[in-house]
């Protein structure tokens, strides 16, 4: 059977994050840390920083927290419902790993199992109301051994034959049961409901240069976006663009303004720089000298206002 570490490993990263930019993550992550055991032992900053650029950071947090939890307890649970008991697994992932890992008869359901089924039953419930209908329906596919061979096949067929736009029903193995090629309405299906429109929040971040080349960098707040990751001091993000208000009076120049999107809203960020005046002692942040300061290892927002002020980017 499959590596549990692996697959757990593999769901996490591919959450909201495409297969083709994981492979390398993956291979980093398992080669630095080829067991659980050794993940769980690893430093915090090194696995943030590892894991910079796949984006929602609460589930790096998280993946240390389940690391730890697995071998606190001694092995990874082997069920969809004892695995969902640690941080960061929620009823898709549980059922990946139970179904992969372990071989139960549980039923995965991703974005893409979603199509495949709203396809082969018709269902024209929009979602996310119709999630349940599919689930059912799903269940009611899911075979009682190699359910993790099925879940994989299931969702290589809705990211390879049948796909959201054109999908390749002349060659679809499923193409005799499947109502929705025999009524002519795949390519409709499944239905979505509206998304609302995402709100921009705006901000300024700070970017201070000591005369030796240090920039100045803080440790954001463990909860919220980024929780935990380094990143350069800033305002709050607001719908109205907060006051200017600087870690210290200097020769402040704005070099851009960078957009970022997160799952709820966009970000516009003004990006100012200046040199630290003589004396300045920070006050819950530090300076890294340039020999430790690293962009690669900062989150993307952080890497993009880094590059804004050596480029000049305007969104
Ligand atoms: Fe999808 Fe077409 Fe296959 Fe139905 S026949 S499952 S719509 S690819």
């Amino acid at each position: 059977m499959p590596d549990p570490y692996r697959v757990w490993l593999s769901e996490i990263m591919l959450q909201q994050t495409t297969v083709a930019t994981v492979g390398a993550y993956f291979a980093r992550f398992t080669e630095r840390w080829p067991t659980v055991e050794d993940l769980a032992a690893a430093d915090d900053a090194v696995v943030l920083g590892e894991w910079a650029g796949l984006g929602y950071y609460a589930r790096a947090r998280n993946l240390l927290k389940c690391a730890r939890a697995v071998v606190a307890r001694g092995e990874f649970p082997q069920t969809c419902e004892d695995l969902q008991s640690l941080p960061g697994i929620g009823p898709y992932t549980a059922a990946a790993i139970a179904a992969i890992a372990f071989d139960e008869q549980a039923t995965v359901v991703d974005g893409n199992v979603e199509r495949v089924v709203s396809r082969l039953f018709a269902i024209d419930t929009p979602l996310p109301s119709a999630k349940g209908q599919i689930r059912e329906a799903a269940r009611t596919l899911t075979p009682p051994v190699r359910a993790g061979c099925f879940a994989q096949a299931m969702m290589d067929l809705g990211a390879t034959v049948c796909k959201s736009r054109k999908p390749l029903c002349d060659i679809c193995p499923l193409s005799a049961n499947c109502a929705a090629h025999a009524q002519g309405i795949a390519e409709t299906l499944p239905v979505k409901a509206k998304k609302k429109a995402k709100p921009t929040r705006l901000g300024h971040v700070y970017v201070l240069r000591h005369t030796n080349d240090a920039v100045l960098v803080e440790t954001r707040p463990q909860t919220g976006l980024l929780g935990g990751m380094t990143g350069f001091p800033g305002s709050d993000w607001a719908q109205d663009l907060p006051p200017f208000d600087p870690p210290v009076d200097a020769d402040w120049r704005q070099t851009g303004t960078i957009r970022h999107t997160f799952t709820h809203f966009h970000l516009l960020l003004t990006v100012h720089m200046a040199t630290a005046p003589k004396g300045f002692r920070p006050r819950n942040a530090r300076f890294l000298p340039k020999s430790a300061f690293d962009p690669e290892a900062l989150p993307t927002l952080m890497r993009k206002v880094w590059a804004a002020t050596k480029e000049g980017i305007h969104a």
